[in-house]
């Protein structure tokens, strides 16, 4: 089921939750553990990320160094379809225009066709490890927007082989990325929300959130995007604390801020419990005044910590 109908249809805020593809060589049962704390809460859906491979520099005999390509979490569209089968819950893999080919791409989206997957979010994806900036795989796609279109053609019956006869057309609702904070590259919020706009307009069903840590944010963001005329469903992403690493981490990764009553508890904890108490209890209350201002999804982020997850869902249910 798409995404847009389960919000369509429900009387109350959902959940949903995102988890990364193992590391390679890892298998599948840890994922497994990680959902089975999490799926007795009825997720709405699941979403799975995508992690472009990243390339590696190897000596060869001869004293000179070949290239290869290490895919560090490879299985986004497998995971999704073992997710679908063994729990019965909807899945949303997450597909970016980085280290693809538009020919890849319609591969990537007709597999998932295939698998009754009927929700992608698509992204840009950051710039590899070893660019300064965004640079999209030769007659790859730019950004977001340009996927988005793709996904639309094919949902048109419109494949990249314009003479295909009678051609299937797929029906995937389309989730896109939104930035409370502002996307970092972004030069200002105006701009940002334009091309969010853009994205929207194009035929995006709904938005979901970077984290944040301080529902003002997400507030203020919906409200400059309502203003802007931007009337999809707006899902909030949210993520525990859990490690003192993440204060300093997480605003270098994802450019965001983490509110100073937070970063001071956090800074005060002494041990590792102490420390899981206040992330849960942060995520706890931006959890209740979310789901009190009625927003349509919680959505988690559940990397790492799973029973904190669980534990703050628990109190909502
Ligand atoms: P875009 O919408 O393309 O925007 C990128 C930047 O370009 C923005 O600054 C925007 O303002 C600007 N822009 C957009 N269109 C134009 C235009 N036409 N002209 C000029 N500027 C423009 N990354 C992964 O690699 N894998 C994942 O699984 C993943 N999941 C994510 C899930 C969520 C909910 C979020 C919020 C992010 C996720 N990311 C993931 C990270 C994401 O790929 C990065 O934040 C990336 O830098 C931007 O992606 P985007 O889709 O927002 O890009």
């Amino acid at each position: 089921m798409k995404v847009i109908d389960h919000i369509q249809q429900a009387k109350e805020t959902l959940i949903s939750f995102e988890i990364l593809p193992p590391l390679k060589g890892k298998g599948i049962q840890s994922l497994y553990q990680h959902l089975d704390q999490l799926v007795e809460f009825k997720p709405s859906f699941i979403n799975v990320t995508y992690h472009r491979s990243e390339h590696v520099f190897k000596k060869k005999f001869d004293g000179t160094f070949e290239k290869v390509v290490v895919r560090k979490r490879p299985g986004t569209e497998s995971i999704c379809a073992a997710i679908m089968n063994k729990y019965n819950v909807d899945t949303v893999p997450h597909l970016i225009c980085g280290g693809f080919g538009i020919n890849e791409t319609e591969d990537a989206l007709i597999n998932l066709h295939y698998l009754g997957i009927d929700n992608v979010l698509v992204l840009r994806g950051d710039a590899a490890k070893n660019e300064s900036s965004f640079e999209p795989e030769p007659g790859g796609h730019k950004y977001a927007i340009d996927l988005l279109k793709q996904v639309n053609n094919l949902n048109a019956g419109i494949y990249l082989e314009e003479d295909l006869k009678n051609s299937s057309k797929t029906k995937f609702c389309i989730g896109v990325a939104g930035y409370p904070e502002k996307h970092f590259e972004a030069p200002n919020m105006e701009s940002d929300l334009r091309h969010l706009k853009a994205k929207v307009d194009a035929g995006a069903d709904y938005v979901v959130t970077q984290m944040f840590f301080d529902n003002e944010k997400y507030f203020s963001f919906v409200k400059a995007c309502r203003e802007m005329g931007i009337t999809v469903p707006i899902i909030p992403g949210l993520k525990p604390v859990y490690t003192k690493k993440q204060l300093t981490v997480l605003p270098k990764t994802f450019h965001i801020d983490l509110p100073t009553p937070l970063s001071e508890a956090v800074q005060a904890c002494k041990t590792d419990q102490d420390l899981e108490k206040v992330g849960e209890e942060w995520l706890l209350q931006q959890s209740k005044e979310l789901k009190k201002a009625g927003v349509p999804v919680l959505h988690y982020y559940t990397l790492g910590r799973p029973q904190i997850v669980a534990n703050v869902v628990k109190e909502l249910v």
